[in-house]
C-alpha cells in the first residue's frame, strides 16, 4: 500500500459503503471519512483471528490432523490438492481460491490447516457471520502478508457488502475504496498481498454466482467409509491415551453417520463408559453397550433421526411432506434437517428428496419394518 493511502486511512468504525459511479463492475467501495487519521493501521496490526475461532476448542486442535499423511480418506481431493500445491511452490505463487463443500464435520476446515502447513503458510481461521460490519473483512485482508491464508467457514452466510469487498480482493488483491466526503470524495485502490482464500459450506447452492466463479479450484468431501472412520478413531484414540481393539474401533465407526467429527465426539464417550463400567478398556462389546445407551443404532441415526423418519411415516404415511412441516414437527430450525441431518439419511438412502416434498424410501421401509405405509404403527428400531 502506497505510503500517501495509508495516511490518509481513518477510522474504520466509520466506514461505510456505497457503489462507486467509476467502477465499471458497480463493485461496492469503502468510504472512509477524514477525521480520525491512524485507527485504520490500528485495524491493520489488529489480531482479529482469537475472537474468529470460538469453535476451536483444545480438544479439537489437539487432534486435528496438521499433513495430509494423518489426513484420513477424501484420496482423490488430497492428491488433486497436493498436485496444485506442488505447482504453487514451484511457481512460488500462493495457490487459487478453494472452495470446499459437504456436510459438517467431514474435514473442511481440517483441510484447510493441513493445506497452510503443506504450504507453510499462516492460516487465519474466520467464519462468515462473524463479519457483521465491513470494518471487519478489511481489518481480516488488511493484515494479511503475502501467501496468507484465509478461511472463511459457513461462507455462504457472507453480507453482501462483505462479499462485494471480496471480489477485487480474490480477483486482482486490491480493495475499492473512497476516501473524503461530498465534493472531496475520491476513488482509491489498496492493494494488498497476495493470499489464498478458503472456503467452505454446507451449502454451495446457497453461494452467490459471482461468488463461486472466483474461486478456482471447487471441491465436494465426501462421507467417510467405516475403515476410514476406523482410523480416524484409532488416531484420536492413540492421541487421548484410550484403550482400544480393532473390533471396538470398527464399532464405533459403523455407528458414526460417515462423520469423523462424530466419530471424534464417540469415543470420548464410549471411553467415559469403558472408565465407569470396566477398566477403560475399549473393545466391541463395551462400544456397543455404551452406543445403545446413548441411543445410536446400528445405522448411526439418532432420536431426531428417528423421530424424522417415524414422522414421514406415522404422520404422513410415508411422505411426500415439506422440510418446514418437518422441522415444525419436531421442534427443530429447517437450517439444521437439511444441513446436519438430512445428507446423511439422504445419503444412506432412508429418504428421498422429491418436488412436493421428503419421502422414505422402500429401504427405510425395508430397515424399520414398516409393510405398508398407510397403517400406522410402532417402528421397530434396532440398536
Ligand atoms: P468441518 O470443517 O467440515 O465441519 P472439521 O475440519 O472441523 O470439519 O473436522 C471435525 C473434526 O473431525 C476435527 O476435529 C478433525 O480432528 C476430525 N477430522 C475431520 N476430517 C478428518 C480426517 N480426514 N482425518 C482425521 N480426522 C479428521
Amino acid at each position: 500500500m502506497s505510503g500517501s493511502n495509508s495516511e490518509r486511512m481513518t477510522s474504520p468504525k466509520t466506514a461505510n459503503f456505497k457503489t462507486a459511479s467509476t467502477n465499471k463492475k458497480e463493485e461496492p467501495v469503502a468510504i472512509i471519512s477524514d477525521d480520525d487519521n491512524n485507527k485504520f493501521e490500528k485495524l491493520k496490526n489488529e489480531d482479529t483471528t482469537s475472537e474468529h475461532i470460538p469453535f476451536d476448542t483444545s480438544f479439537e486442535s489437539t487432534i486435528r490432523p496438521k499433513h495430509f499423511d494423518d489426513y484420513v480418506g477424501q484420496s482423490s481431493l488430497k492428491s488433486t490438492l497436493k498436485i496444485s500445491i506442488e505447482a504453487a511452490k514451484k511457481r512460488e505463487l500462493p495457490l487459487d481460491h478453494i472452495l470446499f463443500y459437504g456436510p459438517p464435520g467431514l474435514g473442511k476446515t481440517t483441510l484447510a490447516s493441513v493445506i497452510a502447513t503443506e504450504m507453510n503458510a499462516n492460516i487465519k481461521i474466520t467464519s462468515a457471520p462473524s463479519f457483521e460490519r465491513p470494518r471487519d473483512i478489511i481489518g481480516i485482508l488488511m493484515a494479511l502478508k503475502a501467501g496468507d491464508i484465509l478461511f472463511i467457514d459457513e461462507i455462504h452466510r457472507l453480507n453482501k457488502i462483505s462479499e462485494e469487498i471480496l471480489y477485487p480482493a480474490m480477483e486482482d488483491f486490491y480493495l475499492d475504496m473512497t476516501t473524503g466526503k461530498a465534493q472531496t470524495l475520491k476513488s482509491i485502490r489498496i492493494p494488498i498481498p497476495k493470499f489464498t482464500l478458503i472456503g467452505a459450506t454446507t451449502k454451495a447452492g446457497s453461494l452467490s454466482g459471482p461468488l463461486r466463479d472466483r474461486f478456482g479450484i471447487i471441491h465436494r468431501l465426501e462421507f467417510y467409509t467405516e475403515d476410514e472412520l476406523a482410523k480416524v478413531i484409532k488416531r484420536t484414540a492413540q492421541i487421548l491415551e484410550i484403550e482400544i481393539d480393532e473390533n471396538g474401533a470398527y464399532a464405533i465407526a459403523k455407528r458414526s453417520r460417515g462423520t469423523p467429527r462424530i466419530a471424534n465426539r464417540l469415543v470420548k464417550r464410549v471411553r467415559d463408559y469403558a472408565i465407569v463400567k470396566s477398566n477403560g478398556f475399549i473393545n466391541e462389546k463395551l462400544a456397543n453397550q455404551s452406543l445403545d445407551i446413548l441411543q445410536i443404532d446400528k445405522y448411526g441415526l439418532d432420536n431426531t433421526d428417528r423421530s424424522l423418519i417415524n414422522l414421514i411415516a406415522n404422520k404422513y404415511n410415508g411422505g411426500p411432506v415439506g422440510i418446514e412441516t418437518i422441522a415444525t414437527a419436531l421442534g427443530e430450525d429447517s437450517k439444521t434437517i437439511e444441513d446436519v441431518y438430512e445428507p446423511y439419511l439422504l445419503q444412506k438412502g432412508f429418504i428421498q428428496r422429491t418436488p412436493r416434498g421428503r419421502k422414505l424410501t422402500p429401504f427405510a421401509c425395508k430397515c424399520f419394518n414398516l409393510g405398508s405405509l398407510n397403517i400406522q404403527q410402532e417402528l421397530n428400531f434396532d440398536f
